[in-house]
């Protein structure tokens, strides 16, 4: 399987690259990305074939039939960090499992891995799959990381005392829940660096692409002979392993009798960057029987707009803080791969090219027709988001806000209401506890600490003890500097 460039090839680069080209060097011509040349065809006998096969099993397959240039050794030991998640054990390995909430709705909790939100699911075998390469290859590398919350703990998690990968990750200081700060903070292995920017995400994020982008930094890097990778969703080798869980949700559907086998459901899908769809629209591409992929947004709900209208405009938008952080996003990384599959490359450059100039652009009317008869879109506000929390809560299930948006484009977005939804379900109530308690009690302003608390009173469940002994832990990286002072800061790291 190869990998082409989403804006097409600038002649100083090669026509197409492996898997494990475009892993170690995600960036490639005109800005674009990698996406993968073809996509194999699964089928409904594949479907049938795995119906009694746990998910490494599964995953196992799905990797097989992409021909990746990864040693089944490395895929083998890669999968196996699965046993690590809840409810997993050696022989029935179940990372997400899908729970029913009412007759149409199932929920899929991507979740159950160390750090508590999806990010795990992806990252978990990424870390192990890329340090491999890097030894492979005895190249250091340095991955860097800017995160509003979810993806550094993850990031560090997975890389934490792996060969030949060093790990620096930017946080906002005061700009993350206290469990997602302590959960960065408290990492002590000697190959991770966890730096606090006074700033929001955004300067963390521009902080960041200055560094990627200047030279004297590439030199200094070039000269302590350690190359850069990036961990974040643009790389492909996270997207693929966030193929599998919608394949796999669809076959706990079948398991549990809610639906045939061949039978279409809609997948409904918290999103931010648009790695979580672009999974599931892969999965569809391959065969996997959906109806539609509903994109739930919150209030930066550009992704509602692009599918509602056909028009993606960030000229007059600022990023609104909401109480679902990890999707406060205005550009959504891979809604790329999605122009460039069916609109191709030409288009592809000529619509991010008019992104990046004038902070907007518009499909063509048959283009947006393509678009919706995959997609369907809707946004969630923060008090329709407390409610939906509070309402099903009642019913018994306890879900955190980025889940909560679903629950409204489940209200809004479908057209046969005879199908079943998987609702995707992206963090566990530990991560974002001030807001759920404030749907459950009303009570405002509470510490993470005194949310948790409150939380697990009011549901009569206890508070894992990953996230419990975070508040009992040293604080091991405490350094929170100004943006001027970065580069220095990691050159220090670096030794
Ligand atoms: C990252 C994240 C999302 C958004 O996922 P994308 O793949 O970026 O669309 C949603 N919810 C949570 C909790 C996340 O951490």
């Amino acid at each position: 399987m190869k990998f082409i460039e989403t804006r097409g090839n600038d002649g100083q680069r090669p026509e197409s690259v492996t898997f494990s080209e475009a892993i170690l060097g995600p960036m490639s011509s005109f800005g674009g990305i990698y996406s993968p040349e073809s996509l194999p065809e699964l089928g409904i006998s594949f479907l049938e074939e795995h119906l009694d096969k746990d998910y490494k099993t599964l995953a196992r397959s799905i990797l097989k039939a992409f021909e990746i240039d990864i040693d089944d050794s490395v895929i083998d030991e890669a999968l196996d960090l699965y046993d690590h998640f809840d409810d997993c054990s050696a022989e029935q390995c179940n990372p997400a499992p899908v729970v029913k909430v009412s007759d149409d709705l199932y929920v899929s909790e991507l979740w159950h891995g160390p750090t508590r939100a999806f990010k795990d699911m992806a990252l978990q075998p990424f870390g192990k799959v890329l340090s491999s390469l890097a030894q492979k290859h005895q190249q250091e590398y340095l991955i860097m990381a800017a995160t509003s919350g979810d993806t550094g703990p993850a990031a560090l998690d997975t890389f934490k005392n792996r060969d030949n990968v060093r790990v620096v990750c930017l946080y906002p200081d005061g700009g993350t829940s206290d469990v997602q700060r302590l959960q960065m903070v408290t990492e002590d292995a000697d190959n991770l660096k966890v730096i606090g920017i006074h700033g929001d995400f955004d300067d963390a994020q521009s902080a960041l692409k200055m560094l990627l982008g200047s030279e004297a930094f590439n030199a200094r890097l070039k000269e302590k002979n350690i190359s850069l990778s990036a961990a974040n969703s643009v790389n492909f080798g996270r997207i693929i392993f966030q193929l599998m869980y919608h394949i796999h949700s669809y076959l706990e559907l079948v398991r549990q009798g809610a639906i045939s086998l061949g039978d279409k459901v809609y997948l409904d899908v918290p999103s931010g960057n648009f790695g979580n769809a672009l999974g599931g629209y892969y999965a569809m591409k391959m065969g996997l029987p959906v109806e539609k992929i509903i994109i739930a947004s919150n209030q930066n709900n550009v992704l509602t707009h692009l599918v509602k209208e056909g028009i993606y405009d960030i000229s007059e938008s600022s990023v609104i803080p909401t109480s679902s952080p990890a999707m406060d996003i205005l550009k959504s990384s891979n809604v790329e791969r999605i122009l460039f599959d069916l609109f191709g490359k030409e288009r592809t450059k000529e619509l991010m090219l008019q992104l990046d100039e004038e902070k907007r652009y518009a499909l063509t009317d048959s283009e947006l027709a393509e678009l919706q008869s995959i997609f369907s879109a809707d946004f969630c506000t923060d008090d329709e988001g407390k409610q939906y929390i509070k309402e099903t809560f009642e019913k018994g299930y306890l879900m955190d806000p980025h889940t909560a948006t679903c629950f409204k484009t489940f209200d809004t977005c479908r057209d046969d209401k005879s199908l079943k939804t998987i609702v995707y379900s992206t963090a566990e109530w530990t991560k974002f506890s001030p807001t759920i308690a404030n749907a459950l009690t009303g009570e405002t302003g509470q510490s993470d600490r005194d949310a948790l608390e409150a939380i697990a009173t009011k549901a009569g469940i206890q508070i894992p003890a990953s996230i419990k002994d975070l508040f009992n832990k040293d604080v091991t990286q405490s350094s929170v500097i100004d943006k001027d002072d970065i580069e220095k800061e990691i050159l220090a790291f670096l030794g």
